[in-house]
């Protein structure tokens, strides 16, 4: 202030001597002395950018006093001009340079000050500042001449312009900026600072940026950025910061350098913005695009990540990966009969149960449905795939715990392929390994498999077959078999010998392909349960086989009852009473001569689930039976909550009986425990003298199997049943 007036004053005397000297047009002999002046004065001027003006306001006249512009003729000379004060600035401002005087006049102000527009040579509205004082005044005081200064200050204006449009800026920004020193020490902040740290800029100048610093890094991290930030002036990147509160925040930074006049770095202006919400967002995107939103494992977008990246680890380190690829069994069952919010507690429970059994450093994904993958890595040898898939399959020999009222026994039917004995990518591995499940299910589930190339044969022909399949009824195709089943001779206590006689038959399903020739049912049944193509099959079965039975009833067969297959699938569809209630009404057979023949797993899901269905099946007074007993995890006390009438020991059983000590145990137990429920119990797959002479000892039932008959088409079975006599039993054993 104090240099600027000086400058004002000094402008002013010079000026005021020029302007006397000009005024008054002095002697020549002063005029080396007023050059002089002049020149100074010319000097003064164009230092100062400003020009010199001189009111009179007695004439209201204003002379203004300039440098001549540069590129007009005058250049560098002084010039002299005069205008009515009422020409002063640009016609909008003249009211307020004219009320400034009049303050000023009126000793308001002790300075004229004004800063307002005129019309500039370019025609354009250039801005200029003005300050002047009073250099005459009458014995009054009155103002009689004001003398003073104009600058022009457009540029300036702009600038400042600019500049509070910045600092308007930095306040409503929604990104914390702040200014830091060479230090890391705030020089300012904005208001957006404070409300994402929590700290008032009071409380941060001048002190270090580490009050930020967060311990999710630790300070060499720190130093490190902001080394970098020193180093290349620039640094864009996500850190970890802490608010006032100690919460932590993720932060977006961008710092850039600011250098000073010599080049070196001055401060650094970082602009930065919380992004933990965004990234929470993300990740939670993320995480769903990644993973089953049920079991919350890794779907088969993430799975077929990791199998990728194991697999480049396993090039570069040179070990084998194994995928496990699961498939529950028959969980289609359990998911009808127990309703699909319990078949998805199922897999969540069943996914739980893998990855305790596989532990939590392996992969395990949710590939679909009820289909789960498991990744092992590092493998050594190629039984530890063996052993893995063993452990899973021991793992599942418990039953799930559902809730307090519900157990579920499922197992699993595993696949196994390896890198890079099978293949060289997710895509072929999974496929690999999904052809070894299908083998391990054809071999009878509940066990793995794994991937040989021969298998791929099996996984064609299974397409095909169930191509194939799709047309086995309009084809006419089917057919059925009968085998026959001998209720064994017994002597009730004090009472004649009942003699062994024929007393039933089981109907089995063939199928003749016009292209494929004739195809185990062990191998379509399960195509045909997949397709959902067994229901109609089934039906088929039902109808053709009490059909028969009405047949052979006219023929004269008597007492006589026949076993009927039924798939769970066909079991578990709600209008199954009915179609059975019908076909019965339809070929006029008598329900208890139908016995179906149901396998534990569809029954053992859940005991209420599967007593309802079965019950109504009671309710027409048909027989039912549990086929293949002792395959699955039923027991015989909870069998005795199902309105079942007769148990069919399976064959596995029966065949080893000879050999192995167990089976012929567990059969004894078998036919004891059925006994003392009241069941008829059934031995399948009798082919010695030596198992039918131990099944009678123990008082087995009834029995069936080749040392008998094998199953006969319809007519042969006839033939069989009228003939066969205790003394000449056609082909099986003499019994006596
Ligand atoms: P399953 O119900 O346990 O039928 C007994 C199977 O054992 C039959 O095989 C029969 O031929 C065979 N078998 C009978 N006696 C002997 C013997 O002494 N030794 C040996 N080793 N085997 C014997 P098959 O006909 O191949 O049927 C296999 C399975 O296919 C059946 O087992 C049954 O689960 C299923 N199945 C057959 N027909 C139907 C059907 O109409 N519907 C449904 N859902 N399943 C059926
Ligand atoms: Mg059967
Ligand atoms: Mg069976």
């Amino acid at each position: 202030m104090f240099a600027v007036d000086l400058r004002f004053l000094a402008v002013a005397a010079l000026a005021l001597v020029a302007l006397v000297a000009w005024r008054n047009r002095a002697g020549r002999s002063r005029l080396a002395a007023m050059r002089e002046l002049e020149e100074r004065l010319k000097l003064a001027l164009w230092a100062s950018g400003e020009y010199y003006w001189d009111y009179d306001v007695a004439s209201g006249l204003v002379r203004r006093l300039q440098v001549a512009d540069p590129g007009n003729g005058d250049a560098g000379r002084l010039v002299t001009s005069t205008l009515d004060i009422g020409e002063v600035g640009c016609a909008e401002d003249r009211p307020l340079i004219h009320e400034r005087i009049r303050r000023y006049f009126e000793g308001g102000e002790d300075t004229y000050r004004s800063e307002h527009r005129v019309p500039g040579a370019d025609g354009k509205l250039a801005w200029v500042r003005s300050r002047g004082r009073a250099v005459a005044r009458d014995a009054a005081g009155k103002v009689l001449r004001m003398a003073g200064t104009t600058l022009d200050i457009t540029r300036e204006r702009a600038a400042e312009g600019a500049h509070r449009v910045a600092a308007q800026v930095l306040r409503s920004m929604s990104e914390a900026v702040t200014v830091m020193n060479r230090d890391f020490e705030f020089v300012s902040v904005n208001p957006a600072f404070t409300r994402i740290t929590g700290y008032e800029d009071n409380e941060v100048i001048g002190r270090s940026a580490a009050l930020l610093d967060s311990p999710r890094h630790d300070s060499a991290f720190y130093r490190h950025v902001r080394d970098l930030i020193t180093r290349h002036g620039h640094y864009a990147g996500e850190l970890w910061q802490r608010r006032k509160d100690g919460e932590e925040f993720l932060c977006a930074y961008e710092f850039n350098v600011v250098h000073d006049g010599g080049g070196q770095p001055q401060y650094f202006v970082a602009v930065l913005s919380d992004i933990t919400q965004q990234k929470r967002a993300e990740e939670e995107l993320r995480y769903l695009a990644n993973h089953d939103t049920l079991t919350g494992l890794p779907n088969r977008t993430l799975l077929s990540e990791r199998l990728w990246r194991a697999i480049l680890h396993a090039q570069h380190s040179q070990t084998r990966i194994a995928v496990l690829f699961l498939d529950l069994d028959r969980f289609k069952d359990i998911n009808d009969s127990l309703g699909h919010a319990t078949g998805d507690r199922i897999l969540c429970a069943a996914a739980r149960r893998l990855q305790s059994a596989v532990g939590e450093h392996h992969t395990v994904a949710r590939h679909g449905g009820d289909e789960f993958t498991v990744v092992l890595e590092n493998l050594a040898a190629h039984h530890d795939a063996d052993a893995m898939a063993q452990a899973v399959l021991d793992a599942f020999e418990a039953p799930l715990s559902i809730d307090k009222h519900l157990e579920v026994s499922i197992s699993p039917s595993i696949g196994v392929s390896l890198y890079p004995d099978h293949g060289a990518s997710p895509a072929s591995l999974l496929k690999h390994a999904d052809t070894a499940m299908y083998q391990a299910k054809a071999g009878g589930r509940r066990m793995y498999m794994r991937y040989d190339e021969t298998m791929e044969v099996a996984s064609r022909r299974r397409a095909v077959l169930s191509g194939a399949l799709r047309k086995v009824l309009e084809r006419n195709e089917l057919h059925l078999v009968y085998q026959p089943r001998l209720t064994l001779a017994r002597t009730p206590p004090a009472g004649t010998p009942v003699p062994a006689r024929i007393t039933g038959a089981e109907a089995l399903l063939r199928w003749n392909s016009r292209e494929h020739g004739e195809i185990d049912p062990t191998e379509f049944i399960p195509l045909a349960e997949e397709s959902g193509l067994i229901r109609e099959i089934g039906e088929w079965v039902l109808r053709e086989a009490c059909t028969t039975l009405r047949h052979w009833r006219r023929q004269g067969v008597g007492d006589f009852r026949m076993s009927v297959n039924v798939s769970g699938l066909q079991l578990m569809r709600g209008d199954f009473p009915r179609v059975v209630r019908e076909i019965l009404a339809e070929t006029d057979v008598p329900a208890d001569a139908l016995e179906l023949e149901l396998t534990e797993s569809v029954l053992m899901a859940s005991a209420e689930q599967a007593a309802a269905r079965v019950q109504a099946f009671r309710e027409l007074g048909v027989a039912l039976a549990i086929d293949d007993f002792g395959t699955g995890y039923s027991s015989l006390a909870y069998l005795k909550r199902l309105p079942i009438t007769t148990v069919k020991i399976d064959k596995e059983f029966i065949g080893d009986l000879a050999r192995n000590p167990d089976d012929a145990a567990i059969t004894g137990t078998i036919v004891a425990m059925a006994h003392s429920l009241g069941l008829t119990v059934v031995a399948e797959g009798v082919e010695t003298d030596a198992q039918m002479r131990f099944l009678q000892q123990r008082g087995c039932h009834e029995i069936q199997g080749f040392w008998l008959s094998p199953p006969l088409g319809a007519g042969d079975c006839l033939d069989f049943v009228r003939r066969w006599t205790p003394a000449c039993p056609g082909g099986g054993g003499a019994l006596s």
